[in-house]
């Protein structure tokens, strides 16, 4: 199945820096930890690949995103000479330029560099506002940082920020839930991210229930106070919904550097070798091409239309009258209830609509 690219589709650039200072015990990302002797060597490395991807230099970028790992571990001047690589090699009129932060790196002078540099968006690791559950999730700030943070960047421009929470995780009970989700009102962030630890892939994770009833308390707390729940995680106030995100979730296309990076251009999905001796010998060199067939883009496509909300014809009785799904005028919208099943939900709807192909049936879905 092609994909119907529009106009306004855009496309986006990702930056993975893969280093932290700890482990927290949850992680599922590329990151060495205590390896701060090869960061200049990444950053060299960065920019020769960016160099070599020249062939992409007549695309139009205009979303930006530094991410990792821990990417205020670099020093400004790291940042500066991705960004000016990225400027001189590409074409972009950037709309939206993040970087994630954590929250002990808090300087004022640091977020002014930031923001001096075109960055317009930060993202900060928050995870939870209580010292013992920050403890649990292995964060080496502490809440007085997050809001040290957060001032700071108010102080030196940032106009859109986001705080990233996760809820789910053993040790996390429902009140200090609803507690976190109050403090994060308090600051009214543009944009709040909400990651649960889903019992079927963490074993950091507490029970299906719990997963379940904080997700929810999540949506109905944020959701009353004004943030429109636009993506299964994600929430945000009116016309702050992260078009670098959204370029993932609509199957735009983008081109990621850096070790572990995806990139998905041209209906191919390329991967980067997440083995650090090898991205700092050839960095331009890919660990996996696939091409995405017919088959997979009908799964993605489905996938990520459950999670940005989107109407979804072909949706069996069954799924209905369980209550995974509300009828719309455009075809079913996926229920609060069918959100921790959205992975099983979309294998569903793909053999329904299997099935009625082999009955003859010619369905065009997205
Ligand atoms: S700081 Fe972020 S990337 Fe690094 S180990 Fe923790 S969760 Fe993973």
């Amino acid at each position: 199945m092609g994909k119907n690219r529009t106009y306004h589709s855009l496309k986006g650039i990702y930056i993975h820096f893969p280093f932290c200072k700890h482990r927290c015990p949850y992680c599922k990302f590329f990151s060495l930890v205590n390896k701060e002797e090869l960061i200049d060597k990444y950053i060299d490395a960065l920019k020769t690949e960016i160099f070599k991807r020249s062939m992409h230099s007549r695309e139009l970028f205009s979303t930006l995103y530094i991410g990792g790992g821990t990417p205020s571990l670099m020093k400004k001047e790291h940042i500066k000479s991705i960004v000016s690589t990225i400027l001189t090699v590409f074409r972009t009129s950037f709309k939206e330029v993040t970087i994630e932060l954590n929250p002990e790196h808090n300087s004022l002078n640091y977020l002014k560099d930031l923001v001096n540099m075109g960055i317009n968006r930060l993202s900060i690791g928050a995870q939870s506002f209580f010292q013992n559950e920050l403890n649990i999730l292995g964060r080496l700030h502490s809440p007085q940082d997050i809001y040290k943070t957060y001032e700071n960047a108010r102080k030196a421009g940032f106009k859109n920020i986001n705080i990233d929470l996760i809820f789910g995780y053993k040790g996390l009970n429902n009140s200090i839930w609803l507690k976190t989700l109050k403090k994060v009102l308090q600051l009214q962030p543009e944009h709040i991210s909400t990651y649960g630890l889903s019992p079927r892939k963490y074993p950091e994770a507490s029970d299906e229930n719990t997963y379940i009833y904080q997700m929810n308390v999540a949506i109905e707390t944020l959701q009353s106070a004004g943030y429109k729940h636009y993506e299964v995680s994600n929430f945000s106030k009116e016309g702050y919904a992260s078009l670098h995100n959204l370029i993932y979730w609509h199957r735009d296309e983008y081109l990621g550097f850096g070790a572990s990076a995806a990139s998905f251009y041209l209906n191919y999905r390329f991967i980067t070798t997440a083995n650090m001796k090898k991205y700092l010998v050839a960095p331009e060199r890919k660990n996996s091409i696939e091409y995405i067939t017919e088959e997979k883009s009908l799964i993605e496509s489905i996938y990520m239309n459950l999670r940005l909300f989107k109407p979804i014809k072909y949706v069996s009785n069954t799924l209905i009258d369980m209550g995974y799904f509300t009828p719309e005028e455009k075809g079913f919208r996926i229920s609060t209830k069918g959100l921790p099943l959205i992975d099983y939900l979309t294998l569903e709807i793909i053999n329904n609509i299997k099935k009625r192909r082999n009955n003859g049936l010619y369905l065009k879905v997205a």
